[in-house]
């Protein structure tokens, strides 16, 4: 069920797409979190096996670029990304997945979904996925369960994923308050919805990588040593180093 009077408020994730550095901490947090919290579990399913299933509200996907530039390896996480024309959402059967409407989390409720999957053929970005054991859709609640928590500090107030990333490439908040951090850091560094063609107006924002400069690969030039460092004038300790690794 979509809200029929929404409030303003949006509540997402902004995820910097220029220092992700692919380490799933921020995938690895989530399911810890979650498997304990209230929408657990988020069971394993032939874990070591030759096809492993499982739910996984975040996944991180790493990718080879290549341009004129050169080339990039960049690392895009993936989760729910709260959207505001939700059609995962309006194909509910059940109405067991909703957005709620005083701050736009989209969410579903297991006693009342029949495992249909009609959300997750409704859903283009792959965010949904099916517990084989529970027999339920489940997908990223935005740590609806951290988010209002009051028995934890206010810093603590974020979402697993967003406090477990050690470059600080996730950010939490309200997108719809365009004074918000969030909203400012997408206005500054030209952040962008997830093929908006689709009309779905994901609320989750991604901030593009920055172009490379003087980097080899980047530019297409070639590596070169700088062999114009005097290593007799460098302190001793940077000596010692160049020594030792000159050997
Ligand atoms: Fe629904 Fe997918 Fe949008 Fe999440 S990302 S709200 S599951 S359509
Ligand atoms: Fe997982 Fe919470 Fe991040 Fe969603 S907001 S991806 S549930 S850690
Ligand atoms: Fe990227 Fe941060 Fe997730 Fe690591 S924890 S994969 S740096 S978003």
């Amino acid at each position: 069920m979509l809200p029929t009077q929404p409030s303003a408020k949006k509540l997402g994730l902004v995820i910097d797409l220029d220092i992700c550095v692919g380490c799933h901490a921020c995938a690895v947090a989530c399911k810890q979190w979650n498997e304990g919290g209230q929408f657990g579990p988020l069971p394993d399913e032939n874990p070591y096996g030759r096809d492993p299933l499982g739910v996984w509200f975040n996944r991180v996907h790493t990718y080879e670029s290549s341009s004129a530039q050169g080339h990039a390896t960049v690392h895009f996480p993936r989760s729910c990304l709260h959207c505001e024309k939700p059609e995962c959402v309006t194909v509910c059967p059940t109405g067991a997945s909703y957005k709620r409407a005083e701050d736009g989390i989209v969410l579903v409720d297991p006693d009342k979904c029949i495992g249909c999957k009609l959300c997750s053929w409704a859903c283009p970005y792959g965010a949904r996925e099916y517990s084989q054991v529970r027999g339920v859709m489940q997908k990223c609640t935005l740590c609806v369960d951290r988010i209002y928590n009051e028995s934890f500090e206010v810093e603590d107030r974020v979402p697993a994923c967003v406090q477990a990333c050690p470059t600080s490439a996730r950010h939490f908040g309200d997108l719809g308050d365009p004074n918000s951090a969030v909203s400012k850091v997408v206005a500054a560094r030209g952040g962008y919805d997830l093929m908006p063609e689709l009309g779905y107006q994901p609320v989750n924002k991604y901030l593009p990588p920055r172009e490379r400069k003087n980097q080899c690969g980047a530019t297409g030039a070639k590596a070169s040593l700088d062999t114009d460092i005097d290593p007799t004038a460098l302190p001793p300790l940077l000596r010692w180093l160049d020594k030792a690794l000159s050997r």
